[in-house]
């Protein structure tokens, strides 16, 4: 039976003022309040989250982080800590998204420390994984998909034991933020390779257990059609996630 509860996450991105985003997150408070929802987070930018985490906290509403550094101090300029997001409310945190591994050349490597920190401190990580349309046309989407998951759990996999939070984002790079969604079929058949792999890497349960979220283009009028496939768990969300009716649009779909 499937016991997976599926999660909406919202990333904000480099996206709107303080005061706005405190404006959204209490019309979600207020709009979510008692009502049987989808677990539902936001990972708005970091100077948002003290301020954003008095307004969500004891809502049900999920704080996370963009990125963070895989050490907890030290000469990192610019850098912000998993410990430090843990200060601010934060009980998730995005990695590897493809806006940081192809503009800021985030590595496989690098983003498996991240991982491996995340676990350690407690913070729930959600790697993200996906082929650029390049890759796609040529035929390589499993085996970008196969080295993404490889490289960057490479010390979870010596490990043999997924932790049991680990969350998977689904996201291929030429569906973000360019209106262009994968069909439900594609993202599907991306879904069930991902859970598979994870299946012959860490066994049937935690195969079983493991969200994996699609994330492209995702608005209110795909989630539907999107979330009736058997091994999508929910949606990592970008633009329509910065509009409140949007969001919620989304939040409130139904199969
Ligand atoms: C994202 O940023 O993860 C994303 C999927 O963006 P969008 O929904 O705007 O395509």
């Amino acid at each position: 039976m499937d016991q997976r509860k599926p999660l909406i996450a919202g990333n904000w991105k480099m996206n709107l003022s303080i005061p706005e985003g405190i404006t959204l997150a209490r019309t979600l408070r207020e709009e979510l309040q008692g009502i049987n929802t989808p677990n539902v987070l936001v990972a708005p930018p970091f100077t948002f989250l003290s301020s954003l985490w008095e307004i969500i906290k004891g809502s049900g509403i999920l704080l996370g982080a963009q990125n963070m550094h895989w050490e907890d101090f030290g000469a990192f300029t610019g850098e912000i800590s998993g410990k430090m997001l843990m200060e601010v409310g934060c009980t998730h945190v995005i990695l590897g998204h493809s806006e940081r591994r192809h503009v800021f050349r985030e590595t496989d490597d690098m983003i498996d420390k991240k991982v491996k920190k995340a676990f350690e401190l407690g913070l729930t990580p959600i790697l993200c994984i996906g082929e650029t349309l390049e890759e796609r046309e040529a035929g390589k989407t499993f085996h970008i998909l196969e080295k993404q998951l490889s490289c960057s759990l490479a010390t979870i996999i010596e490990k043999a034991s997924l932790p049991n939070d680990l969350i998977l984002a689904y996201e291929p790079v030429w569906a973000i933020g360019t209106g262009r969604t994968a069909t439900p079929q594609q993202a599907q058949e991306a879904h069930k390779f991902v859970r598979e792999w994870i299946e012959e890497n860490f066994g049937e349960k935690s195969a079983q257990d493991i969200r994996i979220l699609y994330g492209g283009s995702v608005k209110p009028d795909n989630i539907a059609s999107l979330m009736a496939m058997p091994d999508i768990d929910g949606a990592l969300v970008g633009g329509a996630s910065l509009k409140a009716e949007s969001f919620l649009g989304i939040i409130r779909y139904e199969v």
